[in-house]
């Protein structure tokens, strides 16, 4: 039986709005690009902050029973033996005798070569982790990783944050950062790339209450994507097969998104029991176990943890806010951004460059721009400039005319209504804070009045 599909919009779409507006570029394009490796422009680079703001601010600063870390990409060796990573993460590899080009054997679906139908090599395992040396001499003492996954770096600061902050069970330890990993096949833009970042929490709590914290983070995490603007339709949620699971994690679930090439992880939140601690403490010889007061006793936490990944959440929020409408008879395109992770969240649009008028304008610019993200555009048509704005996902835009100058009035526009309110600038500011929470644009402040 066919699953009904929800629509979703082109790659390509967003790739080339990405690239036309400047949020996100092929990494090093003036030598031809690096493969997979995505740099994020001036609109991209506000985007990216925001995602990962609204998740610190969800998870770790709206909260009692969290903390953030924010641990080196390079840690000691043996940190990747005791998690595994040296001798299992690892793909298999198979190479095409005809074209030479290296496949997933387990993306497959033949097993023959999927770009000229060669044959293909025995797979062989292939470990993804960056290695280098730290130190002057590259020999094999000196081998370090870049980390593959931020969750390290939260074990084996466990006792540092139990000792300095007198957390008790349950609790949890947040960190985002960069993860690297030498993945043999990427592509679908920034879905999957060799360097990413990682949203990541490490949720301790007593064994025996592990089901139901894993139960409670799966809802949890689902509905953040929710809360921050992601259609409901467009996420599901997928339950690892018993096969699937890693050997030592009791449960574990992905939050999935439709993107434009179906539906893939966006975060995986698993029950992963006493493994991560137990493992640091034999492999340290140092003890990584809590003391429950009420018991009088020792423990070994279980962790649940919910890893999201940065840039795939950003690929989500693009792809879910792309939307084409008419206005005023021709084509929009709109970027319906939650107004949290909205990159600009006002522009600010004189309608004249004239000096007097612009001088005002700017004073309204610099006064708003101490609150928010704003942008002062005043290059082309008004028509022209919403359209810009509504392309980059603005959800508010304040025009400025000549009668400003007289009535101290200005007009605000709405995004996705296209409606406009005119409004006194005493009241300009608070107005755009309710807008931006959520309130109706027709609203209208004391003194304000529905525009034409
Ligand atoms: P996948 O199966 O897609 O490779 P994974 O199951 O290996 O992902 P995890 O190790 O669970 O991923 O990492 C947690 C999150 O980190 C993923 O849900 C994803 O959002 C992000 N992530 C992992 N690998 C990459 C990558 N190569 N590029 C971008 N994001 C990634």
């Amino acid at each position: 039986m066919s699953e009904s599909v929800p629509e979703t919009v082109d790659m390509d779409k967003i790739v080339s709005l990405c690239r036309r507006r400047g949020f996100i570029f092929p990494s090093s394009e003036i030598y031809g690009g690096l493969s997979s490796c995505w740099d994020y422009g001036p609109l991209g680079v506000e985007l990216k902050r925001n995602v990962k703001d609204a998740w610190w601010q969800a998870m770790v600063r709206e909260r009692d029973d969290m903390v953030g870390i924010d641990a080196s990409i390079l840690m000691h060796p043996q940190t990747w033996v005791a998690s595994g990573h040296v001798d299992g993460f690892a793909d298999p590899l198979v190479d095409c005798k005809n074209c030479r080009m290296r496949w997933r054997s387990d993306d497959l679906a033949e097993n023959k070569c999927p770009a000229c139908g060669g044959e293909l090599t025995e797979p062989r395992m292939f470990n993804l982790m960056f290695k280098t040396f730290m130190g002057p001499v590259e020999e094999q003492a000196s081998v370090v990783y870049l980390r593959p996954e931020t969750a390290q770096g939260i074990f084996v600061n466990f006792q540092n944050v139990l000792n300095t902050t007198r957390k008790r069970l349950p609790f949890g330890i947040a960190q985002i950062g960069k993860s690297f990993r030498n993945e043999i096949t990427v592509g679908n833009f920034i879905f999957r790339s060799r360097e990413f970042e990682q949203m990541e929490v490490e949720y301790f709590v007593k064994p025996g209450t592990d089901k139901e914290w894993f139960d409670y983070w799966v809802q949890e995490r689902f509905n953040w994507y929710i809360k921050m603007g992601i259609k409901k339709e467009h996420l599901k949620l997928r339950q690892h097969d018993k096969t699937e699971l890693a050997h030592y994690a009791l449960d574990c679930y992905d939050v999935n998104y439709l993107f434009p090439m179906g539906w893939a992880e966006l975060e995986g939140i698993a029950n992963r029991g006493d493994f991560d601690l137990g493992q640091h403490a034999k492999y340290s010889g140092k003890s990584l176990d809590y003391f429950d007061e009420e018991a009088k006793e020792h423990i070994n936490p279980y962790v649940i943890e919910p890893s999201a990944g940065v840039d795939r959440s950003v690929l989500a929020f693009l792809v879910d806010a792309y939307d084409e409408d008419v206005a005023e008879g021709e084509k929009r395109v709109v970027m319906r951004f939650h107004p949290g992770i909205a990159p600009i969240k006002v522009a600010v649009l004189p309608l004249s460059r004239k000096e007097h008028l612009a001088a005002f304008a700017k004073e309204i610019y610099a006064d708003l721009r101490r609150h928010w993200m704003v942008q002062y555009d005043d290059a082309q048509s008004i028509g022209r400039r919403y359209r810009r704005q509504d392309e980059i996902g603005t959800p508010l835009c304040v025009t400025v005319d000549f009668q400003s100058l007289e009535d101290k009035q200005v007009t605000v526009r709405e995004r996705d209504s296209m409606k406009q309110i005119r409004i006194p600038i005493s009241e300009l500011q608070k107005t755009l804070a309710a807008k931006l929470a959520g309130e109706d644009i027709l609203v209208l402040p004391p003194g304000g009045q529905v525009w034409k």
